[in-house]
């Protein structure tokens, strides 16, 4: 076993340890249990682009441009590896060192094109499905997906919010919501439905021009991009008086919370203390909201599926939430299995990026039952991610609806 420092993908310094081949990483491999294909699995990535470098020195550039697209990004596996071998990080880094015109795609996609996202999505749907070439097929439905209005009815009311709980943990503390790309963009209801639950809070808003959250571009094997992205939402941060940070993305959530691990060394932070107040500051939107009540309106269907995303914390906070608001109506599969969105991988292997999504609406089955009774109780799917929203809603069942959360809030 070696224990290395490596230089990661956004700068800082970690240790990095070799894979030992015990195969824990497989019991939640996504792309693995999909397929049942070794080749995809984590300690296989790990071979090839970890320390040791088994053989990716010798492989072409189309094998290893190959490889560097097969991984979802979820982090499941990490979560179970003893040696804390990260698998996106591995593919991260050799994304950034075999850069392809997917990762230039991608790039365009997030830092240039986010304002016209809603556009694209209205103009999406106007784009017959048989004349798109294969590789983007997947991803057009997810943008589909983003059109807004194309959500769910709002029918829950608040009856009661937590404000003098939000009271005395946060004071007089002013709050910035970090709404991320989608949320500032095509599905702006998002937006206005956390401003209007934390209002309610009584909450102290204020604006910060935040940024994408940087963390597909990381993962994109784009680290100037990322690091550019980090520090813009720094920088926005402390121009607002560093406020709390609420999120209700739970991949903007992970990314932002990340800049603290390795923050300080990539020199985002001015010392230890400003990252210390940065990690303490962001927070989701859901724990804000636990002991409020709700009342379900007209519209309200008898059962919910929930989606949880791979990147939510492992508390799973927004589910907590809306379990105790919704009670049994909402439903978990028992197995919480990966949408199969994976960023960059919709485009590099669009095949088992369905396939993978595939598997996660057989889970939600299993608690909706649409498949034996669609005419009755159609899928109806909730989430906490946007990422989760676009893939679901492009590998939706037809008749099924799916979208966050947030959109069942109905505003008084
Ligand atoms: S990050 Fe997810 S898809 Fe990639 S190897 Fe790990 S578990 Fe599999
Ligand atoms: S759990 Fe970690 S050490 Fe074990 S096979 Fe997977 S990547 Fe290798």
């Amino acid at each position: 076993m070696t224990d290395k420092k490596a230089t990661s993908v956004n700068g800082g310094a970690k240790p990095e340890r070799d894979c030992v081949l015990c195969g824990c990483c497989l019991e939640l491999c996504p792309l693995f249990l999909a397929t049942n294909r070794e080749e995809l699995s984590p300690r296989a990535k790990a071979l090839l682009a970890g320390p040791s470098k088994f053989s990716a020195a010798t492989l072409d550039e189309a094998a290893v441009a190959e490889l560097a697209g097969l991984c979802l990004a979820c982090g499941k596996c990490e979560k179970l590896c003893p040696q804390g071998v990260n698998i996106p990080r591995l593919i991260a880094r050799l994304r950034a060192e075999h850069p392809d015109f997917r990762q230039w795609l991608w790039k365009q996609w997030i830092t240039k094109l986010a304002p016209y996202w809603s556009l694209a999505a209205q103009g999406a749907a106007f784009v017959p499905q048989p004349l798109v070439p294969a590789a983007f097929g997947l991803a057009l439905k997810g943008l589909r997906g983003l059109r807004p209005g194309k959500g769910l009815r709002a029918w829950l009311t608040i009856t009661k919010f937590p404000a003098e709980a939000f009271r005395q943990k946060y004071a007089d503390r002013p709050v910035a919501v970090f709404d991320g790309c989608v949320g500032s963009g095509p599905r702006k209801a998002w937006a206005s439905a956390a401003r209007y639950l934390l209002r309610s809070l009584s909450a102290n808003l204020v604006a910060a021009d935040f940024s994408c959250c940087g963390s597909t571009l990381g993962v994109a094997g784009l680290p100037e991009d990322q690091d550019a992205a980090q520090r813009a939402n720094v920088t926005a941060w402390r121009g607002a008086g560093r406020p709390l940070v609420v999120t209700y993305c739970a991949t903007c959530q992970k990314g932002l919370a990340e800049y603290a691990t390795e923050g300080l060394d990539a020199g985002l932070f001015a010392n230890a203390e400003e990252m210390a107040l940065w990690a303490g500051s962001v927070t989701p939107l859901s724990p804000l909201m636990l002991g409020a009540t709700a009342k379900a309106g007209r519209g309200a269907p008898a059962i919910i599926g929930w989606h949880r995303p791979c990147h939510t914390d492992p508390a799973d906070a927004d589910y907590k939430l809306l379990s105790g608001l919704l009670g049994t109506r909402l439903r978990s599969p028992a197995k919480g299995n990966c949408c199969g969105f994976g960023g960059i991988m919709q485009l590099a292997a669009p095949q088992l990026s369905a396939q993978v999504g595939a598997g996660c609406w057989a889970g939600l089955d299993t608690v909706l039952g649409f498949t034996k009774a669609g005419e009755v109780t159609p899928g109806y799917v909730l989430t906490g991610c946007s990422g989760c929203v676009m893939q679901l809603a492009a590998t939706a069942p037809a008749g099924a609806s799916v979208g966050h959360w947030l959109e069942i809030i109905r505003p008084d």
